[in-house]
């Protein structure tokens, strides 16, 4: 069998993938967002029809920045208010992930974007952390597996990333796995940070960063050098800092040469950075230059409601942009289980025993 078949969205579904980088509040199901508007009194929806509101979400964050694109979230965390939301909203995820082939993901979101009601940040991590544990239990049910961790981010334009630090250090035996900086990039350097970072490493906690997707290489090189990541969020312009001659021969700066030494994670979202403007086509995404030259590249998702995408859908469409087959998808899947922030007897297993038993039957 040729191993250059390239896979098709049908044929990626059942394979075991890896998901490290998928928000929270980026993930709903459009009949759910209307369902928790109904049921908890939210108003500023633009459409109560699922259809329509699925595409809304799409065509609004299709804008080109991302500080538009951060906008929609606005109406996904205003039904999200409740435990009983969140629960759901949770449960759902992990529902929905390992219906599409997900063994293990990482999903984040920001504790803070949830306490517009009465909800107390410890009530917001527990309802979600509560609710993958139903989702956990629905998916065995159907005899499927999924194993789920959880990010706790803090917003960059806020001024709690200490606390939340805390909290992801608080909550690192029930569920929360590490920490996370999301929000603009402008503006907010993840230096005004470092007090929570060194809290985290003194505390032998894991974190990424999000950095590298609008903003180029010194954010990089902050989020690396000064706070400690073991991730990058994106990290995509890491491309700027590798330089391409006529004669085909690629030369690495230093900070990529450190970045691709080191084996930095890097947590690549297509279809979210050809919204935001970070990548202008799925073909022209750095990702094909980044895989061939055997960066620690990761697949993921980012925001399936508003990209409209799912993890099977972005291997698909990057295996028809560069002709990648069974051997770089499963490459990619054992990056990113590699670069997971739970524990390395745990990573093992779902690489021996559940990743690398599948593909080796597809190639
Ligand atoms: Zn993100």
């Amino acid at each position: 069998m040729s191993t250059r078949t390239v896979p098709t969205l049908e044929s990626l579904r059942p394979a075991p993938k890896v998901l490290l980088h998928d928000h929270l509040d980026g993930g709903l199901r459009p009949r759910t967002v209307v369902e928790l508007a109904e049921s908890t009194g939210y108003q500023g929806l633009p459409t109560t029809d699922v259809d329509e509101l699925a595409h809304w979400f799409r065509d609004a964050a299709d804008s080109g920045s991302l500080e538009s694109y951060l906008q929609t979230f606005a109406h996904t965390c205003g039904v999200m208010q409740t435990e009983e939301a969140l629960m759901r909203v949770a449960a759902e995820c992990a529902e929905d992930l390992a219906a599409d082939g997900v063994v293990y993901a990482e999903v984040r979101y920001a504790p803070e974007l949830f306490t517009e009601g009465d909800l107390s940040l410890d009530t917001v991590i527990q309802a979600v952390q509560a609710g993958f544990t139903e989702g956990e239990r629905r998916v065995a049910a159907r005899g499927q597996r999924i194993r789920t961790g959880t990010l706790l981010c803090a917003m960059r334009q806020h001024a709690r990333a200490l606390e939340i630090a805390e909290l992801a250090v608080r909550y690192r035996d029930a569920g929360v796995v590490g920490f996370d900086i999301a929000g603009p990039e402008a503006g907010f350097p993840p230096t005004r940070n470092l007090d929570a970072f060194e809290y985290l490493r003194t505390s032998n906690a894991h974190f990424t960063i999000h950095a590298g997707e609008a903003f180029g290489l010194a954010s990089i090189w902050e989020a690396i050098q000064h706070c400690g990541a073991e991730r990058l969020g994106h990290g995509v312009r890491i491309v700027d800092d590798v330089k391409s001659a006529a004669d085909g021969q690629v030369q690495l700066g230093r900070l990529a040469a450190y970045v691709r030494d080191r084996r930095i994670p890097l947590e690549v979202c297509p279809s979210s950075n050809v919204q935001t403007g970070a990548a202008r086509s799925i073909a022209e995404h750095p990702i094909g230059l980044l895989a061939n030259l055997r960066f620690r590249v990761t697949v993921n998702t980012d925001n399936r409601l508003m990209s409209g995408c799912t993890l099977s859908s972005e291997f698909a469409a990057l295996a028809e942009a560069f002709g990648f087959g069974w051997p770089e998808v499963q490459w990619f899947t054992i990056n990113a289980m590699k670069s997971a922030f739970i524990d390395f007897d745990e990573r093992l297993d779902l690489i021996n025993n559940v990743i690398k038993p599948w593909y080796a039957q597809r190639t």
